[in-house]
């Protein structure tokens, strides 16, 4: 029961189709066949017995006929030759046409038993006149020519006879070829007829296959190939079903749950890019950018600058206003930092309150105006008057420099960056202190 179950939870949906096709299909090939077996047991059986029977009416004519012929011989040889043994040639003859009208009065239709009786009649009349012919010795048959004329109309009623059967013969065959043509001609019109008939349903039954193909199995071909594109991570091409209605909605649903997902997957992976205080990319994205910016350059793009940034006794803030007073200033020297660098510069938070920038493309010249124009704009967002209502203090940040325009290793060139914002630490702070890389 178990295994029965599994085999038909394995099947696919088009095996689930055809074999409803084929169940709808049942009955009507079911009815054919036994419209076939009650057509033949009804009309073509009883058709071939009446054939049967024909057949069997013209032998036994055809053998009475032949005995006619027998009759006739032996009587003219017995006027010529007088020999006895034609007699028991007679007799014997004279027993099977008895024998043969026996069995056509059995099995002949009503409407002919009258015909077999008149013919019946018609011989034991010319049989009696035979026997009666040769029951007298030879001798007695010449002499006179009255007995002689007489013996001659013996002899000749029996092919008169035998032409009587010839019609009834050919009446027969020709009935029975006439009936049988007619029977055929009807038979083939029923084969034809229920060929017709099957034909038209498996047609029907490919047409039905064929729309069900269409509406159904191709759509439910592209789900599991949008399903499996979507495990495989491609979810970018939708699913694109139109009919049936109900698969079209479970691939609207389908499509929306991807949308949902992927919109989901890129603000995890946004997350986990960017530092959850400043919302600016992270330390991993820093060394990931450094490493691509390394190969760029040794790939033939142009220097670039890397800015180190540190918010100047920025523990102070914490220690007189608060942790979470630190925080906001962190989050606004972010802000101030984005809003100011160039659309290409890459803006990271570094750690604590220390920020790094990846200044492409950028001549020294064109680096330095970018760090001062930095620098400036933080001290002047946080000027006590810019700050009025939020506590207002000064806040500036001192910035390293370090140009990049040859091969190096990343920590080579962030040592020299530190380097530089150490220096500018040491010389009084808000300040930008540049050294070569
Ligand atoms: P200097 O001018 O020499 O850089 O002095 P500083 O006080 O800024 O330097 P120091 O390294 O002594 O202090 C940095 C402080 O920044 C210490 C740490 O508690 C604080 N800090 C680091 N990360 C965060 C943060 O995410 N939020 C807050 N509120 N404080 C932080
Ligand atoms: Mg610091
Ligand atoms: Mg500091």
């Amino acid at each position: 029961m178990n295994r029965l179950a599994r085999f038909f939870r394995r099947q696919s949906l088009r095996s689930w189709i055809a074999l409803a096709m084929v169940c709808s299909l049942l009955p009507l090939l079911l009815s054919a066949a036994i419209g076939y077996a009650v057509h033949h047991q009804t009309i073509v059986k009883p058709f071939r017995d009446v054939l049967i029977r024909q057949h069997d009416i013209l032998i036994r004519l055809e053998r009475i006929q032949g005995d006619y012929w027998t009759i006739t011989e032996a009587v003219t040889a017995y006027v010529l030759t007088g020999d006895p043994a034609l007699r028991e040639t007679f007799y014997t003859a004279q027993g099977r046409v008895e024998e043969q009208f026996e069995r056509l009065e059995a099995t002949a239709v009503p409407q002919r038993v009258g015909e077999v009786r008149a013919a019946w009649q018609e011989w034991a009349q010319a049989s009696a006149d035979a026997a009666a012919v040769l029951a007298q010795p030879r001798e007695s048959l010449s002499g006179a020519i009255p007995d002689f004329q007489h013996v001659i109309e013996v002899e000749q009623q029996f092919p008169a006879l035998a032409r009587r059967l010839e019609a009834a013969l050919e009446r027969l065959r020709t009935e029975s070829e006439a009936s049988h043509a007619a029977a055929l001609v009807a038979f083939r019109r029923l084969e034809y007829g229920a060929l017709g008939a099957i034909l038209m349903s498996l047609g029907m039954m490919g047409i039905g296959a064929f729309i069900v193909n269409r509406a159904i199995v191709l759509s439910a071909d592209e789900l599991v190939a949008g399903a499996k594109r979507f495990a495989s991570g491609h979810s970018e091409t939708p699913v694109q079903i139109t009919v049936p209605p109900e698969l079209a909605a479970v691939a609207e649903a389908f499509n929306s749950m991807t949308r949902t997902i992927q919109l989901q997957k890129e603000q995890l992976s946004d997350y986990a890019r960017r530092d959850s205080l400043t919302s600016l990319l992270n330390r991993r994205e820093f060394d990931a950018a450094l490493v691509k910016q390394m190969d760029a350059l040794a790939g033939g793009a142009p220097a670039f600058a890397l800015l180190m940034g540190d918010v100047d006794h920025f523990k102070r803030i914490n220690d007189t206003s608060g942790h979470v007073e630190g925080d906001r200033v962190l989050r606004r020297v972010a802000q101030v930092l984005e809003a100011e660098a160039r659309a290409s510069d890459l803006v990271f938070r570094y750690g604590g309150e220390e920020f790094a920038l990846i200044l492409k493309d950028a001549s020294p010249e064109t680096a330095i105006a970018v760090a001062e124009r930095l620098r400036q704009a933080i001290a002047a967002a946080f000027q006590p008057a810019a700050e009025a209502g939020q506590g207002g203090r000064a806040v500036t940040l001192s910035f390293g420099m370090a140009f990049c325009d040859a091969a190096m290793p990343p920590e080579a060139l962030i040592h020299a960056a530190d380097q530089a914002l150490y220096e500018a630490k040491a010389n009084g702070r808000n300040r930008l202190v540049v050294r070569g890389g």
